[in-house]
């Protein structure tokens, strides 16, 4: 039998606009082979998520770029194949940011462990991991809705969005969605128990989230940007909080948005309505995280926080599963199994 090959996909060339399938190379190379304090990991899932987006181009951010011919970046599971340090053996699972590969080495002192009989272990890219704690700290920590006070968020079904909504339910106040599409907006209602649910894709958008905010809107909780930011504005309570988490609408424009420039008027309604806006960085509240996985184990386990993976088989199929995200494709938090 041939020994195993790393399949890996490298960024290609940076996209103009939204990423296209010639953007992204699947290639094989060797296995590695870890180091003293390192362990090799064969992946078992790779999460796609929109900040993918920003590290594909060559622009001044928060984060380096994935340089051309790099193999692309993303959070993984993995199983230990061969240790080489004490913490880890063979048969263990592992949290790593291995990127889209099949197979990697990492630091072992970088790495979380994972017990696949307390959650499945894709959980720990989504619920349980990075994007449910990006819903956990930006909600409480800068959104800190009370009982009876209205929270709104968009990409509601997506990995964020169906926690944040969910945690606010859970801290008491009502939550409004707003996902793309009949299903998905069904979904908030009967499955994950959202008290309202609005479709973006209606030419009736902005009048349905007024309908279904009669007391305006106390928190809202930033994804998506654009149009849906616009309709969010006029709602807005005096002292509202909006934690700006991300703008997945713009990620692919090239320039600047078309249109009237609203930032005048809008900085006279964050004055006289003395609105909080405040971007974040999920890694800024980092001191939180202990006490997310607990809260959110506990959630789960009492069935007041669910979550909607949708998993794509294949890393071949990542590319196309990416850019799908960018289009509002996925219905859950979009993961590729190997
Ligand atoms: P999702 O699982 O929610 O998937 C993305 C969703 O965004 C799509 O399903 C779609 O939902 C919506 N969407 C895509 N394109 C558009 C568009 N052009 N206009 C409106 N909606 C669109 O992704 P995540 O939960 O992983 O991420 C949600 C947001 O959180 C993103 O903006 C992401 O960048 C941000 N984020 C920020 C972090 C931080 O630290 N600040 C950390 C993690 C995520 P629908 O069909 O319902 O519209």
């Amino acid at each position: 039998m041939s020994a195993p090959r790393n399949q890996r996909i490298v960024l290609a060339s940076r996209p103009k606009g939204a990423p296209t399938p010639a953007n992204f190379r699947l290639e094989e190379a060797d296995v590695p082979k870890p180091a003293e304090g390192q362990v090799l990991l064969k992946i078992l899932y790779l999460s796609l998520d929109p900040y993918m987006r920003g590290r594909m181009d060559d622009a001044e951010s928060y984060a380096t770029p994935v340089a051309i011919n790099a193999v692309m970046e993303g959070g993984t599971v993995g199983e230990v194949i061969e240790s080489r340090h004490a913490a880890f053996k063979p048969g263990d699972f592992a949290l790593s940011h291995s990127g889209w590969q099949s197979f990697a080495v990492a630091e072992a002192q970088s790495l979380r462990k994972l017990a696949p009989a307390q959650a499945p272990l894709s959980t720990a890219l989504g619920v349980l991991g990075m994007p449910g704690f990006t819903a956990y700290a930006g909600l409480l920590n800068i959104g800190k809705p009370k009982p009876g006070e209205t929270v709104v968020v968009a990409a509601a079904t997506g990995a964020v969005g169906s926690a944040v909504g969910q945690i606010a339910r859970i801290q008491s106040a009502r939550a409004v969605g707003i996902a793309g599409g009949a299903a998905k907006c069904a979904f908030l209602l009967n499955e994950l128990g959202f008290d309202a649910a609005i479709d973006h894709c209606s030419p009736s958008f902005a009048a349905d989230l007024a309908a279904a905010c009669p007391k305006g809107i106390d928190v809202y909780f930033e994804n998506v940007g654009g149009k849906v930011f616009e309709a969010v504005v006029p709602l807005l309570n005096t002292f509202a909080r909006v934690p700006v988490c991300g703008v997945i609408a713009q990620y692919n424009a090239t320039g600047p948005v078309e249109g009237p420039n609203h930032l005048p008027d809008f900085m006279r309604t964050v004055l006289t309505k003395s609105l909080t806006i405040r971007g974040f960085i999920q890694r800024e509240f980092a001191s939180d995280r202990e006490a997310f996985y607990t809260a959110m184990a506990q959630w789960i386990a009492s069935g007041q926080v669910k979550y909607k993976e949708d998993i794509v088989e294949g890393l071949a199929n990542a590319p196309q599963a990416f850019i799908g995200l960018l289009q509002g494709k996925n219905f859950g938090k979009l993961v590729i199994k190997l």
